[in-house]
């Protein structure tokens, strides 16, 4: 086990399952300060033949390991002064006062893994007398004294840290607990949150108070969308470029990315999609009518524990049709919400709608949920026409759902919105290591992402049904902006463009988070919930949590 690894344990046990089992790591502000504290440490020091390190020699970034003890580390410093031998770490950040003196002293964890280097040079025959961690907040050594006591508890919370490696589950998040607004592996941890999802009355009683916690930060990037079927996509100098014939119509630093969305016959150069792929950025491709057709990314993030689990809840049928139904229960909710803040529908519509919502959370069949999802469905669209108001246009009257093709805008704008959906919701289920093809309500098929249909339920009336309503109501679209065909009405390049730009506009939407108080886009939200849902099948929460608004 590398010694950074025990150095987290000590820090948190959950951030070290996730970094050393579940492989999952998150850079951020305070990680990437490390590595810029480590710049001059991480300039090797040319390896000598022999380790015994000569009296006044210095050895930067030494690696040492030992069987017996099962540790691996690389030591930022080693000097040999007519003292005797001293090791020094480098680490970002301040270090702890003393509660009574105020002295500066070393953190728990960052002497904890100076002991593990002595430990590991001592095997090596290069025993050290004297340990000390440099902060680059206070710009000052703080000396850590290695006795016993100290070697006693490297040795004891080694021996935890393996037994917890070997646990199946991931151990429960930290509550209330500063070590967490310091925690780069916050956005995918969500501490409050899993106590909420793995019971209610734990994440009730630690409620997140807006004001001081962290909250999962925002996904920033842009999504850069290629719609120009003779555009090229290359890649010079860390930039994507857009190019038309020998023209550069658009240039991204590659860095600020967050996804490249491609339409009909746009081409991309390999070394493009070597790059975004390094940087896991995924490509989506779109037919010229704008249905997703796949998608390119980089390998998961996460092992197979998560997939293996979610194929033995597919299983088990109970547990699949709890899971549908509240992917169902969650969708009825948030339908039911937009009509009533957008539309008139009459009351006994909303009624019977909030009654097929309930009836909903206790079926164990899943032909029953498809019953009930069938019938609000029906019922909700029966009333969409009332959420798009004043349009003097008679081609956006609506007259309920059809699709494949659409017949009419409203349809074109809304089977846009589930198709973009559903590749939002396959990259994220990709990128957190579920498998977007294995569905609890919908049916598993050859080439559909059922598990990504499921998990957008609950989103469909909140993101894709309310673009279409605000495009509409906004007048930001007119018929001119479609292409009435007899394959089925599309937006036209322009509309489209606008498309996008409502679609971007609702996905940085701020909500409050009815269970955890804080304000979080909608693209957030997205990812909160694919992870809630990696949760369930990894075995760490009992069961799924749908979003549903107020
Ligand atoms: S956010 Fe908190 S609970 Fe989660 S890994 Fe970090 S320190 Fe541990």
């Amino acid at each position: 086990m590398p010694v950074r690894r025990l150095h987290n344990y000590v820090y948190c046990p959950r951030l070290f399952y996730l970094q050393w089992v579940e492989n999952i790591f998150v850079e951020d502000a305070n990680t990437v300060a490390g590595t810029h504290a480590h710049r001059n440490t991480d300039k090797a020091s040319p390896l000598k033949e022999s380790l015994d390190l000569e009296e006044r020699s210095q050895h930067r970034s030494l690696a040492v390991s030992s069987d017996s003890l099962g540790l691996t580390g690389v030591v930022d410093l080693v000097e040999s002064t007519a003292d005797g031998r001293e090791i020094v770490d480098y680490k970002n950040g301040s270090a702890r006062r003393h509660h009574e003196t105020g002295e500066r002293i070393a953190k728990d964890n960052d002497a904890i893994q100076l002991a593990a280097y002595a430990l590991l040079l001592g095997e090596a025959n290069l025993p050290v007398d004297r340990a000390s961690i440099y902060y680059a907040a206070d710009r000052s050594r703080v000396p850590v004294e290695l006795d016993d006591k100290l070697f006693a508890r490297c040795k004891e919370k080694l021996a935890e840290a393996r037994r917890v490696a070997d646990e199946t589950v991931c151990p429960p998040p930290l509550l209330d607990d500063a070590r967490c607004l310091h925690c780069s592996a916050y956005s995918v941890c969500l501490p409050k949150e899993s106590a909420f999802w793995g019971d209610p009355t734990v994440g009730q009683e630690h409620a997140i108070d807006d004001k001081v916690a962290p909250r999962p930060p925002g996904d920033e990037g842009e999504i850069v969308v290629v719609q120009n079927p003779r555009a090229k996509v290359a890649c010079r100098g860390g930039e994507i470029q857009v190019r038309l014939l020998k023209e550069v119509l658009t240039k991204h630093p590659i860095h600020q990315i967050q996804a490249v969305y491609l339409y009909g016959g746009v081409q991309i150069s390999t070394q493009a999609v070597q790059s975004l792929l390094s940087r896991h950025i995924p490509i989506g491709y779109f037919s010229p009518a704008g249905r997703f057709l796949g998608m390119t990314s980089g390998l998961p993030q996460s092992g197979v524990d998560a997939r293996l689990g979610q194929a033995r809840l597919f299983e088990n049928r109970k547990i699949r049709a709890t899971i549908a139904r509240e992917c169902i229960r969650a969708k009825i909710h948030n339908q039911r919400v937009l009509l009533m803040r957008n539309g008139s529908p009459p009351k006994p519509v909303l009624k019977e709608l909030a009654r097929i919502r309930d009836r909903c959370q206790h079926q164990t069949n899943l032909d029953s949920i498809r019953g009930l999802e069938g019938a609000a469905a029906a019922l909700y669209f029966e009333h969409f026409a009332t959420m798009v108001k004043g349009s003097e246009f008679e081609e956006f009257d609506f007259n309920g759902r059809n699709r494949r093709p659409p017949r009419d805008p409203i349809n074109s704008l809304l089977s846009q919105g589930y198709s973009i959906l559903a590749k939002e919701i396959t990259g994220m289920a990709h990128a957190v290591g579920l498998d977007p093809f294995i569905g609890f309500f919908h049916q598993p098929r050859y080439g559909r992402p059922a598990l990504a249909l499921d998990l957008m339920e609950e989103f469909r009336p909140l993101i894709a049904d309310s673009v279409v309503v605000s495009l509409i109501n906004r007048r930001e679209l007119e018929p001119k902006d479609f292409q009435f065909t007899a394959r089925g009405v599309f937006l036209s390049n322009n509309g489209r463009r606008q498309f996008w730009r409502a679609w971007f506009r609702r996905l940085d939407t701020e909500v409050k988070h009815p269970q955890f108080g804080y304000r979080m886009s909608y693209r957030r939200m997205l990812d909160v919930q694919a992870r809630q849902f990696w949760r369930v099948c990894r075995g760490d929460v009992p069961t799924y949590h749908g979003f549903t608004t107020r």
